[in-house]
């Protein structure tokens, strides 16, 4: 069987093991069932996901030039401390930005091989939590816009980590943290303008399974603009990673508007 596809990042469903679905042409695949399957990816160009030109892909699926002027890209996705919708301060649109920012976010921990903090919308929930790999996640506060959860990550990133090793997560090299301790000890942590947002009713610990049949054990990167051609075995799915089994793994994400033929064998 042979798809065309623009890549873009894997949607995923919470079951009792991560379902994974790839977008291709008039198709979507269920990545779970190509478990021990060979699959061909074989790189045939661009097409940025923003203007649906051809054009090379700068960053996150968009071309230079969209990536510089769409609003969907601004500082304040990536450091939401920055956002300033809720003073009514535009940075490329401010309707877009209201839209997204002045919905209510959540800070949580969450655990892929460190714990580490983050903040996501909430419908996002469980989806950001699935595309870092983590095994186990936890909320911390629920708040209004999305500012207020830039501040209280920029206050708890002084005592847990915001960042964790990819490496690390797809080995399955996992600390045995306690989300639940984690999460009362940074509780007094939490600026005053967030406090009332702790979500103390709410410790509910969400676990994630990944579709794994063998993890890496030495990682190689697949680079499919220059590799052009690749074929192995899938032997797992986590995070937003293929993993093959000879130890190549294949960020779905960071391959965003590739031109792609998926052949399975
Ligand atoms: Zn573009």
């Amino acid at each position: 069987m042979q798809y065309h596809a623009v890549l873009k990042k894997m949607k995923t469903e919470l079951n009792d093991e991560v379902q994974y679905y790839l977008d291709v042409e008039n198709d979507f695949l269920n990545l779970n069932q190509l478990l021990d399957k060979e699959i061909e990816f074989s790189f045939e160009g661009y097409q940025c996901l923003c203007c649906g030109k051809e054009k090379k892909i700068f960053r996150q699926g968009f071309c230079y030039e969209c990536f510089y002027k769409s609003a969907a890209v601004g500082d304040w996705i990536m450091k939401p401390e920055l956002s300033t919708a809720h003073l009514g301060i535009e940075d490329r649109d401010l309707e877009f930005e209201q839209g997204v920012q002045l919905k209510p976010h959540i800070v949580y921990l969450a655990l892929s091989s460190n714990v580490k903090v983050g903040v996501t919308r909430k419908t996002q929930i469980p989806t950001r939590w699935i595309d870092q790999g983590a095994t186990k996640a936890i909320e911390i506060v629920e708040v209004p816009n999305r500012y207020l959860a830039g501040i209280t990550e920029v206050a708890l990133k002084d005592h847990v980590a915001d960042k964790t090793s990819w490496q690390k997560m797809l080995k399955n090299e996992v600390s045995d943290a306690d989300l639940i301790e984690e999460r009362e000890k940074l509780k007094s942590f939490i600026p005053e303008e967030a406090q009332d947002y702790f979500l103390a009713n709410n410790g509910k610990i969400t676990e994630m399974n990944y579709p794994v049949l063998k993890y890496p054990t030495k990682i190689k990167t697949l680079n499919l603009e220059k590799a052009h051609v690749y074929s192995g075995k899938l032997k797992g799915i986590k995070g937003q990673y293929l993993l093959f089994e000879d130890n190549t793994v294949f960020n779905v994400r960071n391959s965003e508007g590739y031109k792609v033929i998926i052949t399975i064998k």
